[in-house]
């Protein structure tokens, strides 16, 4: 078996290059001359995403060809003070057994996917069958160039990606989400002479929508929905807006609100009252903020009764948080509904859902949901970009091959697990007829920061297994 020498060899390639998402061209340049010089067959499509294929290793082979995937795109960061650019590249650090870089992001993710790929496809002595090597283009901001990749002209049976950051951890499944926005229509009516209220909840510990769903984190739009309905008919809505993101649970909401000058005091105090026994019920969770202002008196547009009634009822009634877990991967959230943005506007207002499962079908009964809570209110749901899951599959010989071979190589137990998160693995489950799939990769951390590092004894651990793996693929 060859030791991790050329892997690390490419990765410190690869690191000269600036490689961020957007900006692929030179790191595409470099796959492909790359290609051409071993006289390799490639190929480029529009967007930048290369494919590169080499027939396998022993003659007459007819094992079903393997794909090897990963991006080549990274998320650049970088500290305020470090010395070099961008276009100066990654500063490798080797240090305590982990490469880091020198003020930056470090890109391991996915750089050490095109190292392992290039080793394999430069390789004169690893026992493979046919490779067919594929490397996408913006996967860090939205898995751009997997959605746009055609497919048609890979035989692979097998994919290997090699995206994920915990050795001994294979990925068998992903989550597959939707955005939606329910918008329901508001009319208002003139009030005179109220006094002016701004509520507005901060402080929240929010989180990724899909990583930190199962946290039970109150979603502060959802308790803005509580706190409101909480005040019966005293309060009158005229707005309320939280300018977050779909896949972020909502940390802040703002409330205008418009309530008759002498109520005024009682209620601020009465919300105060009543964010309190919020925050009993989520202690040890997380803590709400409130901040009430008392305004001026004025006249005010606000939500007319019969439309504050429909508009809070229907909004109180949304999905939000884990819908359901996993019954093939324990701990696994498998069904998440997530409000992460609201807009009002005149005549209507907007709530934006990330809604995310690893089965299709439950993710399509969470959107029938939402789109029953908008015909209620004679309202509607609007579908954006859907990515689509990659299921787990109960049978899977390359998941059995690659923890047996772990468990032989190393001793140590393996474990197979999902994310409630996208892969790029969705866009070839979804494309690839019956094609078996694992995502794995070498210890990672801090990913994404300055302080991102990779362990190379992982590193050497995962190339050994690459190896095996396809020494027993191509029997
Ligand atoms: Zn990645």
């Amino acid at each position: 078996m060859q030791n991790a020498e050329k892997v690390i060899e490419f990765f410190k390639e690869i690191c000269d290059i600036p490689h961020a998402s957007y900006d692929e061209k030179r790191i595409g340049d470099y796959l492909v001359d790359f290609a051409e010089k071993r006289g390799l067959s490639y190929r480029r499509d529009g967007i930048g995403n290369v494919l590169i294929k080499k027939p396998a290793s022993i003659k007459g082979c007819n094992a079903p060809a393997v794909i090897i995937q990963g991006h080549m795109d990274m998320v650049y960061v970088r500290e305020s003070d470090c010395p070099y650019t961008y276009e100066e590249g990654i500063k490798l650090i080797e240090e305590d057994g982990f490469l880091r870089a020198d003020g930056t992001s470090l890109g391991a993710d996915d750089g050490i996917a095109l190292a392992y790929g290039l080793a394999l496809l430069d390789s004169e002595d690893i026992a493979h069958p046919d490779l067919e090597v594929v490397f996408t283009v913006q996967e860090e901001v939205g898995l751009y160039g997997a959605e746009h990749f055609d497919c048609s002209d890979l035989k692979g049976k097998y994919l290997i990606n090699i995206d994920t950051e915990q050795e001994g951890v294979f990925f068998t499944s992903c989550a597959g989400a939707v955005r939606a926005d329910l918008v329901l229509p508001v009319e208002r009516v003139r009030l005179e002479n109220m006094r002016r209220l701004t509520v507005e909840l901060y402080g929240l510990a929010g989180g990724h929508s899909g990583m930190e769903i199962h946290l039970g984190r109150p979603n502060a739009i959802v308790i803005m929905m509580r706190l409101l309905l909480s005040m019966g008919g005293l309060a009158n809505i005229c707005s309320i807006e939280c300018d977050g993101k779909t896949n972020a649970i909502a940390d802040h909401c703002k409330a205008l609100l418009y309530v008759s000058p002498e109520k005024a005091d009682n209620i601020a105090a009465r919300l105060s009252k009543t964010v309190a026994e919020f925050n009993a019920e989520f202690e040890g969770v997380d803590e709400i903020k409130l901040r009430t202002t008392l305004g001026d008196v004025e006249s005010a547009m606000c939500w007319t009764k019969d439309c504050h009634r429909s508009v809070l009822g229907a909004l109180i009634m949304i999905p939000n948080g884990v819908i359901g877990m996993s019954g093939d991967i324990p701990g696994l959230v498998e069904t998440s509904a997530n409000p992460g943005i609201l807009v009002s506007e005149d005549n209507k207002v907007t709530v934006s859902f990330c809604i995310r499962s690893s089965v299709r079908d439950k993710k399509e009964f969470v959107l029938d949901k939402l789109e029953s809570v908008a015909a209620m209110s004679m309202g509607d749901l609007i579908r954006f970009s859907d990515y689509p899951q990659w299921e787990y599959r109960e049978n899977s010989m390359l998941r059995d091959m690659a923890m047996d071979s772990y468990r032989e190589l190393f001793g140590r137990e393996p474990k197979a697990s999902a994310i409630h998160a996208g892969l790029e693995c969705g866009y070839f489950a979804e494309r690839i007829t019956d094609v078996d799939i694992i995502s794995i990769g070498p210890d990672q951390f801090d990913v994404h920061t300055t302080r991102e590092r990779v362990s190379l004894d992982s590193l050497g651990r995962v190339w050994q297994l690459i190896q095996k793996l396809l020494e027993l693929l191509s029997r």
